[in-house]
């Protein structure tokens, strides 16, 4: 059995077949798989659905990342889908008849080491940890928080605007709100990643001129990348979480962000463009193109009162930890393990032919 994970490695499933027909063969897509009329512009599409048509099982974090994959695959190559609305999550997954044989297609939606997270949370390290932190920002009555790494599609420049137009309109008061951002670095060798932190870095210190008193900026900015241990009491200490990407398969830090809040206590923000967001739904959801829906997402998590934040928390600690990534490996594994074999039926021709859309 072959697991394989990602996008850079999505031709190796159909190169492995045609060397192995001994293996059962597993792919899983971290990233959002993209609409047919997005995917379909690129020159080496028909070469991408084939080489992932090696594999006997192909998931992705969303339903419709497995529909989009789907369609493109009956699209491109006139495989037929058996079911039409492929479901990994709540039911096996659709099938895709191609010319090369059966791959089963569903959603299985990543999770985190909720157990490790928690067990960190509860430490006295972490406690100690959490009241030096507030104590250096000068005990905030809100700290706001993003973890990411420094990528276009977090939506960081975005998130850090609306903070600053917020805190000009006097809606948010910079001796009393302030927003603690981590940037890991990425891609650091790339032209468009180094634009992407000067543009941050630029407007970091363009709100910090405006809006901090001597010793006590408004953005307390961060470009490196911490060990969980330090990552865990900097959740306990957010009150607020701001996820706010234009795109993400799934986000981790939602995830992790929820997991520490032993206390029932904090808001999340959550980008509507996450995968996590299908599950994630007691958070304060955000279309992070929109500046004005970003302030008011953004207002509405600082000033949400006691009893409703508790009430959204519990109902996302319960999602978290009901759902695992042991479990979310478990069931993959498992589903890869049995071989779908139904017999093809008859009425279905496959021509195995490109087709243009
Ligand atoms: N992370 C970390 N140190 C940091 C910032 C982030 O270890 O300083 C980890 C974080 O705990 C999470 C992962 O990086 O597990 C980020 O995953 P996510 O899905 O949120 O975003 P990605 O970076 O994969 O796009």
């Amino acid at each position: 059995m072959i697991w394989i994970h990602d996008y850079h490695l999505q031709l190796v499933p159909a190169m492995l077949r045609s060397q192995r027909n001994d293996v059962r063969i597993g792919y899983f897509n971290h990233i959002p798989f993209p609409p047919p009329e997005l995917f379909a512009r690129l020159p080496w599409r028909t070469e991408i659905i084939e080489g992932l048509l090696g594999a006997d099982l192909v998931g992705f974090q969303r339903d419709r990342g497995a529909r989009n994959f789907a369609g493109l695959a009956e699209q491109l190559t006139g495989a037929q889908i058996e079911i039409d609305h492929p479901l990994g999550r709540d039911g096996s997954p659709g099938l895709v008849h191609h010319a090369q044989g059966i791959t089963a297609v569903g959603a299985f939606p990543i999770s985190i080491d909720v157990g490790e997270i928690e067990t960190l949370s509860a430490g006295r390290t972490t406690r100690q940890q959490y009241n030096a932190i507030r104590n250096r920002l000068g005990e905030p009555e809100v700290i706001l928080l993003g973890v990411d790494r420094l990528d276009y599609t977090k939506g960081i420049g975005n998130r850090l605007s609306a903070f600053g137009a917020l805190l000009d309109e006097g809606r948010l008061d910079g001796s009393r709100h302030i927003l603690v951002q981590v940037a890991t670095p990425t891609r650091e060798g790339v032209d468009h990643y180094r634009e992407e932190r000067h543009e941050i870095e630029r407007l970091v210190g363009e709100i910090n001129g405006r809006h901090a008193r001597l010793g006590f900026p408004v953005i307390h900015y961060l470009y490196r990348s911490l060990p969980l241990e330090e990552l865990v009491p900097l959740y306990r200490a957010g009150d607020v979480m701001l996820v706010t990407p234009f795109r993400d398969g799934m986000n981790l830090v939602a995830k992790e962000y929820v997991a520490t809040r032993l206390d029932d206590d904090g808001v999340l923000v959550l980008s509507e463009f996450t995968g996590a967001a299908d599950e994630m739904t007691e958070a304060v959801l955000v279309n992070p193109h929109d500046e004005e829906a970003l302030k008011s997402a953004i207002l509405t998590a600082v000033e949400m009162n006691r009893h409703e934040r508790r009430n959204r928390m519990r109902s996302l600690r319960a999602k978290i930890t009901s759902h695992d990534v042991a479990e979310w490996a478990r069931r993959f594994l498992n589903i890869l393990e049995q071989p779908e074999t139904p017999e093809i039926p008859e009425k279905l021709e496959i021509s195995g032919t490109g087709i243009t859309p």
